[in-house]
């Protein structure tokens, strides 16, 4: 149902965005993929993407760099049209102390997690407004409503996230265009994997008592949620029954938040 529909993932080439554009592309979307990686890798994907909805680009911007970001968008609209859904994806963690947080680290969570979703949704706008048509979605995190500690950064752009999407949602209300971002609680990919043994660290750990009384400590479900199933939520979001969603922000967190 998305045949001659463009979208950009914003951090594609592993994880949840990888899962985002693999099911875009199923459902016959032209997606732009970004993010960092093996060059051989992500140009397998890329003709993966390609050999499944006709056409798929890459582009490497970075997104602590708004020039960067603004560059993708007009590019991805001179090379495939649109873009029609925007997803803001891309994201890393870094977990410590408030006293041992490097601020380099810090200022590169605020940019990557949050500041870039803002120049991306601000660059694709007018393009969306001009067909009176757009999907805006952005991966926040059950940390958009809830704290863990040492993870300040994260979760302040995350919450940050929350708040752009309710209020881009009422500016373009009346546009065609929705605005929501879903919130995962612990999915499993390469992000999760990396901060276990800081998380050892800093909380005197083993692996298994992270993975189990602290990651799924927290889920009520004792699963992981998995990154396929955050990209049938967007998928449905781009659907004209969910045209009134907007300006939402949607659980898949096993139960989390709730408790
Ligand atoms: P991941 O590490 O598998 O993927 C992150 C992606 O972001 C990669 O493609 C990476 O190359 C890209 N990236 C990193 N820095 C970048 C930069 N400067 N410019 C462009 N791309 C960059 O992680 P993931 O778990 O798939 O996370 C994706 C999103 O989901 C993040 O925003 C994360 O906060 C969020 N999230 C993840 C979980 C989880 O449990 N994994 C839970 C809730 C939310």
């Amino acid at each position: 149902f998305l045949k001659g529909k463009t979208a950009i993932v914003t951090g594609s080439t592993s994880g949840i965005g990888l899962a985002y554009a693999q099911a875009l592309a199923a459902e016959g979307a032209q997606v732009m993929i970004n993010g960092f990686g093996d060059a051989g890798e992500i140009e397998k994907e890329r003709a993966a993407l390609e050999k499944t909805s006709g056409k798929a680009l890459y582009d490497a911007a970075d997104m602590t760099k708004p020039d960067e970001i603004a560059a993708m968008v007009q590019r991805c609209h001179d090379e495939l049209g649109g873009p029609d859904i925007v997803i803001a994806n891309a994201g890393i963690q870094h977990v410590a102390k408030i006293e041992d947080f490097p601020p380099e680290k810090f200022e590169a969570i605020i940019r990557i997690n949050m500041s870039s979703a803002w120049y991306l949704y601000r660059a694709a706008v007018p393009f969306m407004k001009a067909k009176k048509w757009g999907r805006i979605i952005a991966t926040a995190s059950a940390h958009s409503l809830v704290a863990s500690p040492n993870k300040t950064a994260y979760v302040m752009a995350k919450h940050g996230i929350a708040g752009l999407t309710k209020t881009l949602a009422l500016e373009v209300a009346t546009d065609g265009i929705t605005v929501n971002c879903i919130s995962p609680g612990y999915v499993w990919t390469p992000l999760v994997e990396h901060q276990i043994p800081d998380t050892m660290a800093s909380r005197g750990l083993s692996r298994e008592q992270v993975i189990n009384d602290v990651l799924l400590d927290a889920q009520p479900t004792k699963e992981f949620v998995t990154a396929e199933q955050v990209a049938g939520l967007a998928v449905y979001l781009c659907r004209d029954e969910a045209k009134s969603i907007t300006g939402t922000n949607l659980s898949m967190d096993g139960g989390w938040t709730a408790a």
